[in-house]
């Protein structure tokens, strides 16, 4: 059941920040830029909160968008972006921010948040800016539900798997994705990322099998396959399996890598045609 974003732990963030998790946060976006966009104010304000890879990639394509329009700030509460990321990844997308004339403020922490402003504290002092859209892309918690279940938890409320992803304690439950912790046969703790849950998934379908069958289950062995990130319209960066690019042919190299993970050729039947259409629709509907 994947994890939700927590909007209850800063005054205001709930009743006024958008989280950027599902599609509904995704349309609840773009109806705010369009009528934002169709408005007679001069700048459109945009501070997006966490540095992490939502939160970059969303302020690259968010300060291309507004253009001149456009004020976009990063806010990270620690001292650098892309804490996890490989140097090359953070450096691309550290130049990136800095064309696109973002703002990113490190060491800085939400205070609270209003309708129009929101508060920041950095070092010990607090500056209240006006803001029109606060992006929320910090923190991950578990579904109620599935912390509210009679296993073994870790102190996130993650399930606490085996290296054959079952619950501990609990053989015929078998889990995987964000909602479950797992350190794999080789000792690596396997990351909460789709890439992470997509391998998972074949184990899981084969250990289910394994197990009706009364056939040994196969330890999972996780795969760092590297990872990308987009940094703007036809930029992007990606590191990973002795492979570093960035600029244009990242942005192609990683479309055409999402288009082969696409789970059926209908998928990737819809989404590249998405994508050739997508010029030429910004092209007669400006
Ligand atoms: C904005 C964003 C960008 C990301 N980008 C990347 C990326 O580029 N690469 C990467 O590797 N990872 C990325 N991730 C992380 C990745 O999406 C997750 O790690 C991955 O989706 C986890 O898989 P999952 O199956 O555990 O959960 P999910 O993919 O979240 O699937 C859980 C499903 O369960 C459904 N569900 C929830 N509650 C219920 C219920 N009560 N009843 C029925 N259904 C329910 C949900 O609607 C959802 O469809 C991103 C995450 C976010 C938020």
């Amino acid at each position: 059941m994947g994890s939700e974003t927590p909007l209850d732990r800063i005054p205001g963030v709930a009743e006024y920040a958008i989280p950027f998790r599902t599609i509904v946060d995704a349309y609840r976006l773009k109806e705010k830029l369009r009528a934002l966009e169709q408005s007679n104010g001069d700048k459109i304000r945009i501070v997006i909160v966490g540095a992490g890879y939502s939160g970059v990639e969303l302020a690259c394509k968010l300060a291309e968008r507004l253009g001149d329009r456009g004020r976009v700030r990063l806010v990270e509460a620690t001292d650098q972006i892309l804490r996890t990321s490989p140097e090359f990844n953070r450096h691309a997308a550290s130049q990136a921010l800095e064309q696109l004339g973002i703002f990113v403020d490190l060491e800085t922490k939400v205070e609270s948040l209003t309708a129009d402003a929101i508060a920041l504290e950095y070092r010990g002092q607090v500056d209240t800016l006006p803001v029109d859209v606060v992006l929320w892309t910090v923190g991950t918690k578990i579904a109620p539900v599935v912390q509210s279940l009679p296993l073994k938890h870790n102190e996130r409320g993650q399930l606490v798997l085996t290296p054959t992803l079952q619950v501990i304690d609990h053989p015929n439950i078998f889990a995987l994705g964000d909602s479950a912790e797992c350190i794999d046969a080789e000792g690596q703790k396997v990351p909460t990322t789709a890439q992470g849950a997509f391998q998972q998934a074949e184990y899981v379908g084969w250990n289910l099998w394994s197990s009706i069958t009364e056939k040994p289950l196969l330890p999972f062995r996780y795969q760092a396959l590297g990872e990308m990130m987009t940094l703007g319209k036809e930029n992007a960066t990606l590191a990973g399996l002795g492979v570093k690019l960035d600029g244009p042919f990242a942005h192609i190299a990683r479309r055409l890598i999402y288009l082969y993970r696409m789970p059926t050729l209908d998928h990737q039947i819809k989404v590249g045609l998405n994508w050739i259409m997508q010029p030429l629709r910004d092209l007669l509907l400006p």
